[in-house]
């Protein structure tokens, strides 16, 4: 079923009375389009596959749903909350928080590596209603017997489409299999590729789905331009000219591997540019406050791989450029959508060789989207 019912109002989702409070409280007026679609099949206990471009509203899809499903009675593991990174699962654990802040009786605990074992086992063991984390960690509680998920009764699983790709999908099988047979599924994400609903079948029933035709994933407030560059080895210095322009605001620079996160970083601070970097094999100390900075303001410029590109919620980013290209067309849409949050106005600058320009058009064929060749002056957007 591709259609849904839409509620205008949160006060006509029949939610809870805290939790309605917290929504308000939280500064969220009205349902953005896909809350209006998916909190209801949601918390009517309805399997949903929802698709919404980057920026309108998912996180608070799920954390509504979830904290309306919860029996706050009952201390055991309810809901399940997976992403793909550290970063994405402690900021959807904070949203959930902050939603679910007026309901007294709601515990969550965020679970991801790179923390203490022992931590997590006392914080579980006091009684968690919901859990958000990595496939990794919350495998290995499940195995070391540290979360029961016999109580389990809502699985969402958010950037689905990555979740059920290359790396994941084997942890999320497995994680799957660990669940009580009728487990509520929720899947999310800004694209959705067929593979996906094959995938899907295997442990969805008659899932609402609702969905975004490919070329309206694209956000109409982020621009998208380019520069052709010539070739590779001029890329470093159309950098450099651009750095003024876009240190005004919050930008993220994307490229492909760690080693050009660190080569590119330190390029860039020989010529006395600010850049802070982030990529998977820093500790997780590091990556707490590389985001607390960036978060914060306190630094402008962040460059980082594909582990930033999806999910990220960073109000002030209104830059992306892609130093290099991404290897895949969904990863394209999650960067730029670093850029432009809830209705935000964004740039995004695509450094291109003349080698990779086939990989541009491929993208704006797919989205059937236009990537102009960048104004002299692109401070007016
Ligand atoms: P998505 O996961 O769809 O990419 P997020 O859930 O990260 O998007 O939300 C993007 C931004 O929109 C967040 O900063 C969030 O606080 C804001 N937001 C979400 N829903 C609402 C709403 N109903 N009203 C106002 N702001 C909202
Ligand atoms: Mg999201």
């Amino acid at each position: 079923s591709n259609w849904t019912e839409i509620t205008e109002s949160f006060d006509h989702m029949n939610l809870k009375m805290d939790l309605l409070h917290g929504i308000y409280g939280y500064g969220f007026e009205k349902p953005s389009a896909i809350q209006k679609q998916a909190i209801k099949p949601c918390c009517e206990g309805r399997d949903v596959i929802a698709q919404a471009q980057s920026g309108t509203g998912k996180t608070a899809t799920f954390s509504i749903s979830v904290l309306q499903l919860v029996d706050e009675r009952i201390r055991d593991v309810q809901a399940l909350i997976l992403a793909p990174t550290h970063e994405l699962a402690q900021q959807s654990h904070g949203v959930l928080q902050s939603i679910g802040t007026k309901m007294k009786n709601i515990r969550s605990h965020v679970c991801i590596g790179g923390t203490r074992i022992a931590d997590d086992q006392a914080k579980l063991s006091g009684g968690v209603q919901v859990v958000v984390g990595t496939p990794g960690r919350v495998m290995d509680m499940i195995n070391r017997g540290i979360l029961s998920t016999a109580r389990i009764k809502v699985f969402v699983v958010d950037e689905a489409d990555e979740m059920l790709s290359r790396g994941f999908r084997d942890q999320i099988y497995d994680l799957f299999k660990a669940m009580p047979h009728d487990v509520q599924v929720i899947l999310l994400s800004a694209t959705m590729p067929p593979e996906v609903f094959e995938i899907t079948k295997k442990f969805m029933r008659n899932p609402v789905k609702i969905l975004v035709k490919k070329e309206e994933v694209t956000l109409e407030g982020i621009k998208q331009f380019y520069v052709d560059v010539g070739l590779e080895k001029y890329k470093f210095d159309t950098l450099c000219d651009l750095y003024e322009a876009i240190n005004i605001t919050q930008a993220v620079i994307f490229v492909n591997t760690r080693r050009k996160v660190e080569m590119l970083s330190e390029q860039l601070s020989l010529k006395k540019f600010t850049v802070s970097c982030m990529h998977s094999e820093m500790s997780q100390e590091d990556r707490n406050i590389i985001m607390k900075e960036f978060r914060s303001g306190t630094s402008c410029i962040l460059i980082s791989t594909d582990l930033l590109a999806r999910g990220i919620d960073v109000q002030q980013v209104s830059v992306v450029i892609n130093y290099e290209l991404p290897n895949n067309r969904e990863n394209y849409i999650h960067r730029i959508g670093r850029s432009g949050r809830f209705g935000r106005k964004g740039v995004a600058i695509n450094l291109v060789a003349q080698s990779d320009m086939h990989k541009l058009q491929d993208i704006e064929n797919f989205y059937s989207t236009e990537i102009h060749e960048m104004p002299a002056d692109v401070s007016q957007y």
